[in-house]
């Protein structure tokens, strides 16, 4: 077959575009991507979770001749991707460790007869003789390396399969490769071109906002109520994800959620793996869920209307925060992103940094890392311009999305204040804990405190303009700040740092966040997080239709439609099946199985309501 053109081609990558996917246009890069595949040329794209990405390498495995082999470590998702490409029309499969050897057999034979366009692979399976023999005998379209940097041994997915990875290209020299990831900093970027040898690859660098996502991040006390009021608040019907720290945590949270009559199931690392697939599975299957879990949850999640991600825990990283908050509103509709963290998360997180047993060298990224994590909860402005500067990308204006704009935080004089506590930690002796520093500063005469004579110091109870909350809230952003440390050789006892000492001469200032749980919600961010449905009666009605149908093709109900789609058929409610076909998200294989279905819910619903407004007229 002779080489097609670039016209040609991108013609036809409009059409699939079109027909199978039933969007309008290429998103972003996503057309420049497809063509340098189609063209033969490697690809290294980085593009935030719910940008397109998939659609990068799908297209050009059905353009160009052979078989397109998807690399990816999820295996568990492996066969949801498979369904929702063949719901499209997209011919599909994948090999893994879960199948029969006569099902895995089938796939083989229907690869060597060029019988599909897309097959999906666990990156270990290239490691057999057997495969590679198989690839040999393949016409391969591409190669699609997908969660690249799981190559990376700086970054946090590391995964030592993906090493071999970079053979592909000397067994395949001419076969394009693309690496795909939603996650990466310089540094992991780096480590990907190099360890895949992707030097000659054209990088494709999407912006890392998030525009959709509503950024809240507070501290205080008693954050599981608040994270109550703030689900039942705004997502009294979404689908979620809560972060824990552990699974004791976890378990907790979700048999609380559950006593307050919502679904919320757990996931983590100690529960077994059927257990595990299940809670995923009705996650992804049901409307409205909400999963709690450890960070081990929700690497590929394909779910496209999780509402909200809520954390109870404090991310160790930027990247991770960035990476677990993206699993939010994929569809493009706004979610909303919400932490809420205490003293003891930034105490616990230090500790086991410097507890940890890496190299002095490492430990010194993870100490930066938090540091840069913790900034980003205590700044005082834009919290998007902060994330998005930690990627390397500027904005130039405030959001005017996220907590910090609509509701700019009130600041106080801190100083005094903070003279008085890093002066009773040092007058205690810098051996106790918050708490005792606080008893002391607020005259609490315990026991303990008697004992060391503590009640005889300049520092006791010079304390009670600022309650019990105020001060933890003030000794938790000295710490944040690195005004003291807590000693580890000591308990946990609390130490001045070099910084304090200007503070404490009166030679410097503090102006400091006041605490958010005591400021009232606004009202725009209340109107802003809640979705605006048109039409709620005909959105359930279609909803109900979509559950159905996925029931009887086993498959989620966002494989048969996106949110997003039946909120533009409530909007449009077309009459027909063109009108149906304008629809985005509606491709020809879709209209053919599912059009009519839906159709005819929006007539049913139509005639109701000419029959009302006949009977109330
Ligand atoms: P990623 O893998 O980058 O997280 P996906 O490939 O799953 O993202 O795509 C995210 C969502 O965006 C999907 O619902 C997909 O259908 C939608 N999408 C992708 N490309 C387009 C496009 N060109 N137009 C409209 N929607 C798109
Ligand atoms: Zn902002």
């Amino acid at each position: 077959m002779a080489e097609p053109n670039d016209t040609d081609s991108s013609t036809r990558a409009l059409e699939l575009l079109k027909s199978r996917y039933g969007f309008d246009q290429f998103r972003f890069q996503q057309a420049h991507i497809v063509q340098t595949l189609i063209d033969g040329g490697d690809a290294m794209v980085l593009m935030p979770t719910g940008g397109g990405k998939s659609i990068c390498y799908q297209i050009p495995a059905m353009i160009r001749d052979g078989v397109g082999i998807v690399i990816s470590p999820l295996i568990a998702l492996m066969q949801d991707q498979v369904d929702a490409l063949n719901t499209m029309g997209i011919r599909a499969s994948y090999i893994n460790s879960s199948q029969s050897s006569s099902v895995r057999r089938e796939v083989e034979q229907k690869m060597l007869n060029a019988e599909l366009d897309l097959v999906y692979v666990a990156p270990e399976r290239l490691n057999t003789t057997e495969f590679i023999q198989l690839l040999e005998r393949t016409t391969i379209a591409l190669f699609a390396i997908d969660e690249a940097h799981c190559v990376s041994q700086w970054g946090h997915d590391f995964r030592s399969d993906y090493l071999q990875l970079r053979l592909l290209h000397e067994t395949f020299p001419r076969v394009p490769r693309i690496a795909l990831t939603a996650t990466a900093d310089k540094r992991t970027r780096e480590e990907i071109v190099q360890q895949l040898g992707l030097q000659s690859a054209r990088v494709f660098i999407h912006s890392f906002d998030r525009p959709n996502i509503f950024y809240r991040l507070s501290e205080g006390q008693n954050n599981r109520e608040r994270l109550w009021q703030f689900v039942q608040q705004h997502h009294a019907g979404d689908a979620g994800i809560v972060y824990c720290l552990s699974r004791k945590q976890v378990e907790a949270v979700a048999d609380w959620l559950s006593r307050k009559g919502r679904t919320a199931l757990p996931y983590h690392a100690g529960l077994d793996s059927t257990q595990r697939a299940l809670n995923q599975q009705r996650f992804l299957a049901e409307d409205g869920v909400i999963i709690v879990a450890t960070i081990a949850f929700g690497m590929g999640i394909d779910k496209p209307d999780v509402r909200f991600v809520a954390h109870l825990t404090l991310p160790k990283t930027i990247e991770a925060y960035y990476q677990e908050t993206g699993r939010a509103g994929r569809d493009g509709l706004t979610a909303n992103a919400w932490l809420a963290y205490g003293l003891q998360d930034v105490i616990s997180l230090r500790q086991m940094n410097q507890q940890s047993e890496a190299n002095e060298t490492f430990k010194r990224s993870l100490h930066q890392k938090l540091e840069a994590m913790l900034g980003l909860c205590e700044q005082i402005t834009c919290r998007r311009q902060t994330l998005l500067a930690y990627f390397g990308e500027s904005l130039p204006q405030a959001c005017g999305f996220c907590d910090n704009c609509i509701e700019p935080p009130h600041t106080w004089d801190a100083t005094e204040a903070a003279r008085k506590a890093l002066s009773c930690v040092y007058r205690t002796g810098q051996r106790f804990g918050v708490n005792y520093v606080i008893d002391v500063l607020t005259g609490k005469p315990h026991e303990r405190i008697l004992r060391n004579h503590h009640d005889a110091i300049s520092t006791w109870n010079i304390g009670n303009d600022l309650s019990v909350n105020q001060w933890r809230s003030l000794f938790r952003q000295l710490l944040v700040y690195g005004y003291l440390e807590s000693d580890i050789d000591q308990y946990g006892g609390l130490k001045l740092t070099p910084r304090a000492k200007p503070l404490l001469r009166g030679e410097e200032s503090l102006s400091l966040r006041e605490m958010t749980a005591a400021r009232k919600k606004s009202r725009s961010e209340k109107n802003k997080a809640n979705l605006e449905v048109v039409d709620q009666p005909l959105f359930d009605a279609l909803r109900a239709l979509r559950k159905s149908l996925a029931d009887e093709n086993s498959v989620p109900p966002f494989v048969i439609f996106h949110d997003k789609t039946l909120r533009e058929m409530v909007a449009e409610q077309p009459h027909d099946l063109a009108g149906m076909a304008q629809i985005n998200g509606v491709g020809e294989q879709k209209l053919d199985r599912f059009g009519a279905a839906f159709l005819s819910v929006i007539a049913t619903h139509r005639a109701e309501l000419e029959q009302q407004s006949l009977i109330s007229s």
